[in-house]
Formats: structure tokens, sequence, C-alpha cells
């Protein structure tokens, strides 16, 4: 039996990542802040699916929640092989109307919230010399999108992150790699008009949004053995956005 933990599994990305790991092999611990009904629906297709796992509920940006989660699932299960940083927010705006509420909201999630989970999973990890964490981070750590300069900097951490805890963790036989979606299509992106869409659908060579399942197919692979020497990796999937 191997564990995997997927922050914020209860929609989008997690939620097809949770699935797909399960129908791998792995126990999913599908974890989640707020949307306890979502989260169960996944465990219950999991189920469904010939899987197993359970539901978690932990705010990830909160350090003490992330300790407790870790604890709890170590003891339940007395192992975690995969973790995918996965929870995050969007909080676009332009840098003069930006506010310090939504700039620490998303500093707090989608890069401090990493760190509080690889270092709880890096614990256990360590006592096993073996694991597997994958950050979700984005296109846009790369590219510059008028608009994103807050999401821009903290998936450019993400990714800056996942390189220097390679190095920490290669030698304690932890692989560390990130995905970067472009756009995928969930909740996240459905909060754009519809002609902002149309206008990003025309930089994409592939021109459609992608589709979490097909990030969940990245996720997969780099959490397989299979890809037992790659580390330190941002892989990007964007339908060619970035080109
Ligand atoms: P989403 O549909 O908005 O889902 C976000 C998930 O995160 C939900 O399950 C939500 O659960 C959970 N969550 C939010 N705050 C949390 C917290 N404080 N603690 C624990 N869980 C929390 O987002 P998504 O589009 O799937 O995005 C997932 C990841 O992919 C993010 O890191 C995002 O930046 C990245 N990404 C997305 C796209 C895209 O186009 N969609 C592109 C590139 C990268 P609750 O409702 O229970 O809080």
């Amino acid at each position: 039996m191997k564990v995997a933990i997927i922050t914020g599994a209860s929609r989008g990305i997690g939620r097809a990542c949770a699935i797909r790991l399960a129908k791998d092999g792995f126990t999913v611990v599908i974890n989640y802040s707020r949307s306890e009904d979502e989260a169960n629906a996944v465990l219950s297709q999991i189920k469904a699916d010939g899987g197993d796992g359970m539901i978690y509920k932990a705010d990830v940006s909160d350090p003490a929640q992330v300790k407790q989660m870790v604890k709890d699932i170590d003891k339940r299960y007395g192992q975690i092989d995969l973790l995918v940083n996965n929870a995050g927010i969007v909080r676009d705006s332009f840098l003069l109307m930006m506010n310090n509420d939504d700039l620490d909201k998303c500093f707090d999630l989608n890069v401090k919230g990493y760190f509080y989970c690889a270092q709880q999973v890096g614990l256990k990890m360590f006592r096993k010399k073996s694991g597997v964490i994958i950050n979700m981070s984005s296109v846009s750590g790369e590219l510059a999108l008028a608009g994103q300069s807050v999401y821009s900097a903290a998936k450019g951490a993400v990714n800056s992150l996942t390189r220097v805890l390679a190095k920490e963790l290669g030698a304690k036989g932890i692989r560390v790699n990130a995905v970067a979606p472009g756009f995928i299509e969930t909740e996240m992106i459905n909060a754009l008009s519809d002609e902002k869409k149309e206008e990003y659908l025309k930089d994409i060579p592939l021109h459609r949004f992608g589709k979490a399942e097909e990030v969940a197919a990245v996720v997969s692979m780099l959490a397989s053995d299979e890809l037992s020497y790659m580390t330190g990796q941002i892989i990007t999937l964007d339908g060619g956005i970035s080109l």
C-alpha cells in the first residue's frame, strides 16, 4: 500500500489527481478546507472505482493544522509516500489596485502552505528514506500576464522551492517535481469573463483549455517509479501557450 495526500482535492485539478492516483493504487487523503460535500463525493467516486482513502479537513495555510493533519495520517496509515501540494487560489488585480489582504492570502496558501506541507511530510519521508513531492505550479510562474503579479510571484516561488527541495531532499531518497499547467477547465478559470476566455484561447496553439484529468495524468507519471530518476523539474502542460 502507498499513501498519497492531495491538498485541495475536493474540486478541480486536486479532485482529478485524487481519482487518478487511487486508480494507480494509492490510498488517497482528500484534503479540503470548506467543501466537505464535494470531498465526500470524491471519496465515493474513488470507492466506486474500487479504490480507498479518506477525507481530511485542514486549512493548509495554517501550520498548526498542517502539522496535525500529517500527524493523524501518519498515525492512521504508518507512512506517507506522496504529497501533491495543490491547494491554491488566484487573486488577480493590477498592482496599483492590489490590496494587502489578497497579497497575504495568496502567499499564505500558494507559497507558505506548500512549505508547511513539504516540511511536515518531508520529515516522515525522511524517516523512510523515500517519497515523492509534486508541487502544482502554473505557467504564470514564468509567463508575465498583466494583472497576475501576485499569482505569478507566488508560482515563481513554487518553482524555486521545487528546485531547492529537490537538491536538499535528493540524498534522502525524496524526489521533488512540479507541474505547470496553462488554462485548465476548473472553477478557477470559470471566474474569467467570456471575453477574457476568448482572448486567451486565441493565444493557445491547441485552441482549447486543458482538462483536470490531463494534469492528473502528468502527476501520475511523476509519482510513478518509472520516473524514479527525475527530480527538480517543472513540467509544463499548457496547450502551447507559453511558446
Ligand atoms: P479550484 O477548482 O479553485 O480548487 C481549489 C481547491 O483548493 C479546492 O478543493 C479547495 O477546497 C481547496 N482549497 C482552497 N483553499 C484551501 C485551503 N486553505 N486549505 C486546503 N484546501 C484549500 O482550483 P484548481 O483550478 O483546481 O487549481 C488547483 C491548483 O492548480 C492551484 O494551485 C492552482 O494555482 C493551480 N493551477 C490551476 C490552473 C487552472 O487553470 N485551473 C492553471 C494553473 C495552475 P475548499 O473549497 O474545501 O477550500
